[in-house]
């Protein structure tokens, strides 16, 4: 792979840096253990403020790198730097205040939520367990993320069944938003959605992320999403990123093969 595909945009400094990771699952078939490299030898830097589309086939590594990045998967080897912490081997409580600057954001919000509790206490849990608010300073920074993502404050006392699928997205979004965290990883947030809906969640995306300047690291495999959001795209395939290039160039001018195929079928459906 070509170092250039890994260097960050110029003038960024890299907040988030990737060197050598390396990710493997264990398997067991007919009785007999293996282990199966899903992420190889991947190098990669994110600029603050940024926003990084990862793109790729399915089972191409994706979702396992986000876990690598917020700590649900270890490494077997390589180095992850956030802000220059080293991520791989911090676990438990080391790793807290990470949680709090890292976010990230799944697929399916249904999932994401308990559906046993209201929306008003699964948004302020995470305020106290990661900050010193008081109640009511709790109630008042959700109340204000709920404004944000066009939610009603009369969500709160809703349970999530109660939720539409982009009211379920949009509170999972609120949820992270309120520990004002310096990078969110979404994987594949809007695809569960309908089109329409998915729209409106983008463009809030879009909204959060110059207001707050934020980092996103948007994971999808809809290479239209990635277009519409990112500086940069990574394209994914089998475990290592083949191409990393500014979006306008990536989508003129690919230069790998598995790119020009990536874009073809995308064009096709
Ligand atoms: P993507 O998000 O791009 O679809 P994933 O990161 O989910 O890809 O998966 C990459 C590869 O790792 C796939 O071959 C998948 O089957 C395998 N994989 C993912 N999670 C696990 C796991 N928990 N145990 C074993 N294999 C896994
Ligand atoms: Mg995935």
């Amino acid at each position: 792979m070509s170092t250039e595909h890994a260097t960050s945009p110029i003038g960024a400094e890299p907040l988030i840096d990737i060197d050598g990771l390396g990710v493997e699952y264990r398997s067991r078939e007919n009785g007999r253990r293996s282990t199966v490299r899903v992420i190889d030898d991947l190098r990669l830097s994110v600029g603050r403020g940024e926003v990084l589309g990862v793109v790729g086939e399915s089972g191409s590594g994706k979702s396992t790198l986000a876990h690598a990045l917020v700590g649900l998967v270890e490494p077997v080897e390589g180095s992850i730097r956030f802000d220059g912490i080293e991520l791989v081997g911090l676990t438990g409580r080391a790793r807290r205040p990470m949680q709090k600057r890292m976010q990230m954001v799944f697929q399916n919000p249904q999932l994401s939520l308990n559906p046993r509790r209201t929306v008003g206490d699964q948004l302020s849990e995470p305020l106290r367990i990661h900050t010193d608010l008081d109640a009511g300073q709790r109630d008042e920074r959700v109340r204000s993320w709920l404004e944000s993502l066009e939610l009603t404050p009369d969500i709160a006392s809703r349970h999530p069944h109660e939720l539409s699928g982009g009211q379920a997205q949009r509170v999972v979004l609120a949820r992270a938003m309120t520990l004002e965290p310096e990078v969110m990883i979404f994987d594949e947030p809007t695809s569960a959605l309908d089109v329409s809906v998915q729209a409106g969640v983008l463009n809030l995306l879009r909204e959060l992320r110059d207001a707050n300047g934020l980092t996103y690291i948007f994971i999808t495999h809809d290479l239209a999403v990635a277009r519409y959001l990112s500086d940069r795209i990574a394209v994914m395939r089998s475990g290592e990123i083949v191409e990393l290039r500014p979006t306008t160039e990536l989508f003129s001018e690919p230069e790998h093969e598995y790119t020009k195929a990536l874009l073809a079928s995308s064009l096709q459906s």
